[in-house]
């Protein structure tokens, strides 16, 4: 959660610890889920995900019954079109970080809890033990908020998947081996949809109506009845297998779920009524129902079992368990510049960890190139920088006089010297600005206060304007609108730096 926080003038270390409260909302209209349209597309139209439906079959006999903590990193993929916001109520497609964040939290209590189901359930409710973390690496390493933001000429996204491809408007999900894709867009008359696993990967994931996402007053919820950021349960649900609790049938169609009772249809609303069976009821409560969302508290034991075998070894998730999403980033911003002597063509160079093995290299420069800047993005450790002259005589001095740098991004210098050397040049340089994701470092010694906003002042690619992970330290007087803090973070300031909050 975000706590903004006005300071003056501050030289110690502040934590902000903040709390969050819900305004329940009630009664309205009702969207439906497209989950099951595009699993009968599928079936039709896609060999593989018709063979794979086949074999979860047999496996499903042999769920697992274990219970531990499964993590699940999310990337959310805000997909836009209209971006007018309005105060107090954001009634903008393009949700802000803190409506997705009440999502992760509504989605964790709805798939990590039991509090909530009722009595005459007890017998038959599970807790899926799942818990979805916001991703903080991106696939590159990089620092990221879990959230992309991707302006689309489309305005409305009914049901099809063309969300999830940038020829159709939409945009490309991260690697389903490391992450659940959830697209955020305006789908019009439809909540969400999601595709069971053994699909193309590129499909692979969840999609909902950004007037469904998360749930607090201060969001723009239209629709009371599904304002508490149930959807994402219920499409997670389908992400791991799971069908509708009526098996988009009769009650003759199962949902392949032994002890779900079979209902005739889709239930709305809250109201108690009979199943199939006379002596039955249905099981409203269901996330796989489309009852209102203040009735939804339980899956059953046979939902989690079927869930949670995704992630078994050979399980069409498994991989996830594996994922560095919501790990620290790890890559920091530098630039190589080399001013050549007149022989630009002669030089190479290349960029070895502590293993030797080539992260970056460059070369093959035309004729009378007179400077190149090179942007890399390096995780934490050691490297050794190495330039080549095939002619043997450097870059340097007689034909010119060339010379290197390699430095942070902030401007502050890594390593830097001459290109006076024979056929190459070796030089070692640690990679070590581990000790917070982002760090105000500054980019001058004149004593004047410096752009925040500026990243080329931070030690990472990017400012912490959005959002952010870990602490912030400060050792260069800035002057800031606000400072956002996630709960817990520290914000640490050294060097007797001020910190200007402006009012
Ligand atoms: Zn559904």
């Amino acid at each position: 959660m975000i706590s903004k926080i006005k300071i003056l003038y501050i030289s110690k270390v502040v934590a902000v610890i903040i709390s969050i409260f819900f305004i329940p909302l009630t009664l309205g209209a009702q969207n439906d889920c497209g989950s099951d349209e595009i699993y009968q597309e599928m079936m039709k139209n896609d060999p593989v995900f018709r063979m794979e439906q086949e074999l979860s079959k047999v496996r499903s006999s042999a769920r697992s019954q274990s219970q531990e903590l499964i993590t699940i990193p999310v990337v959310f993929h805000v997909v836009y079109h209209d971006t007018i916001h309005t105060s107090p109520i954001d009634s903008s497609d393009n949700i802000s970080y803190d409506q997705i964040y009440s999502q992760i939290e509504a989605l964790n209590e709805d798939c990590n809890s039991l509090i909530s189901a009722p009595t005459m359930w007890h017998e038959v409710a599970a807790n899926p033990e799942f818990e979805f973390c916001l991703a903080s690496r991106d696939p590159f390493g990089n620092p990221t908020c879990g959230i992309t933001r991707t302006y689309t000429d489309s305005t409305i996204f009914s049901f099809k998947q063309s969300v999830k491809d940038e020829s159709t408007g939409g945009v490309s999900g991260w690697p389903v081996s490391d992450y659940l894709n959830i697209w955020i867009c305006d789908m019009e008359g439809l909540r969400g949809h999601a595709t069971a696993p053994g699909g193309v990967d590129s499909l692979d994931g969840v999609a909902i109506d950004y007037e469904f996402v998360g749930t607090g007053a201060e969001f723009n919820l239209p629709v009371p009845e599904f304002n508490l950021g149930t959807t994402a349960a219920h499409e997670v649900g389908h992400w791991l297998r799971l069908k509708h609790i009526w098996g988009d049938g009769g009650c003759n169609i199962d949902d392949n779920i032994s002890d779900t009772p079979s209902a005739p249809r889709a239930n709305y609303g809250c109201s108690d009524s009979l199943a199939c069976s006379p002596d039955s009821l249905r099981m409203r409560q269901n996330y796989m129902d489309y009852s209102d969302g203040a009735c939804l508290n339980l899956f059953t034991q046979d939902q989690v079992d079927l869930m949670r075998e995704a992630f078994e070894p050979q399980g069409a998730r498994s991989q996830l368990l594996t994922s560095l999403g919501c790990s620290a980033p790890v890559q920091n911003a530098i630039l190589l510049t080399i001013n050549f002597d007149g022989y630009s063509d002669e030089t190479s160079w290349q960029l070895e960890d502590d293993l030797n093995n080539i992260i970056h290299s460059g070369g093959g420069y035309a004729e009378n190139t007179l400077t190149v800047t090179h942007a890399m993005s390096i995780p934490d450790g050691d490297y050794t920088i190495i330039f080549f002259d095939t002619f043997g005589d450097g870059f340097c001095c007689g034909s010119g006089n060339g010379d290197y740098e390699v430095k942070y991004a902030s401007g502050a210098e890594i390593v830097s010297g001459t290109g006076e050397f024979e056929f190459s040049l070796s030089i070692p340089f640690p990679n070590t600005l581990t000790d917070a994701d982002y760090r105000f470092i500054g980019g001058s010694d004149t004593g004047d206060t410096l752009d925040w906003y500026n990243p080329a002042n931070w030690n990472k690619l990017s400012y912490p304007l959005d959002c952010y992970y870990d602490d912030i330290i400060i050792e260069a007087d800035c002057e800031v609108d606000e400072v956002l803090l996630r709960e817990e973070r520290n914000l640490i300031i050294k060097n007797n730096a001020k910190l200007i909050i402006k009012e």
